[in-house]
């Protein structure tokens, strides 16, 4: 029990108190239950990984999008969290690539450049691989400071594609909402107006 508590403990948002109810229920539950969550876990730790270009939830490396002949990988849209990738690509008007942060600098929740993933992103700018870095990060306090540090960061790396353009989504979204949960019309023209970073 105390086992089950500590690793539940790990979780994001879940508290002592938390975890100790979660136990109990896992306790409580059927065996079938109990069995289908566990299955779960070791089925997604064994079958699904990040992409190693794009940080994106894949069963094949690399993903789909990254692999795929008729998307221009020349442009990169990045976003905060692999579910973002859903919500842009349901606007239909993006047809370049991704790249996930998995996350936002957030000093209050200990998340600084550290735990941002950017090695990839950084290494395909560098490399002048890159025409366009779409900064598609959410309008909240924490989006905007982790496009201005990203811009900062990609910028002082350098670039052996001296044309190339570090652009910030407009805001069609509101100020302070989360890109997750813009409708498509919003977030297609937020596309549309991005301005250079
Ligand atoms: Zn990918």
């Amino acid at each position: 029990m105390s086992r089950l508590i500590e690793e539940l403990r790990k979780l994001p948002g879940i508290g002592s108190k938390s975890a100790q109810r979660l136990a109990f229920h896992i306790l409580r539950s059927s065996d079938e239950d109990a069995d289908a969550l566990s299955s779960a876990i070791r089925e997604l730790k064994s079958q699904l990984r990040l992409c190693s270009i794009c940080n994106n939830i894949t069963d094949v490396d690399p993903c789909v999008i990254c692999s795929s002949a008729t998307r221009n990988n020349r442009v990169v849209c990045v976003v905060e969290e692999p579910t973002n990738i859903a919500s842009v690509e349901k606007t239909r008007s993006f047809n370049g690539v991704y790249h996930v942060l998995h996350g936002t600098l957030s000093p209050l929740n200990n998340i600084g450049p550290e735990q941002l993933r950017t090695a990839s992103l950084l290494k395909r700018t560098a490399l002048g691989e890159v025409d366009e870095v779409i900064i598609a990060t959410s309008p909240t306090i924490e989006g905007e400071a982790t496009a201005t540090w990203l811009a900062d960061e990609i910028r002082g790396v350098g670039s052996e594609n001296p044309a190339m353009k570090i652009t910030r989504i407009a805001t069609g979204i509101p100020a302070g909402s989360d890109i997750e949960y813009a409708d498509e019309v919003t977030l297609s023209r937020s596309l549309e107006g991005r301005r250079n970073l």
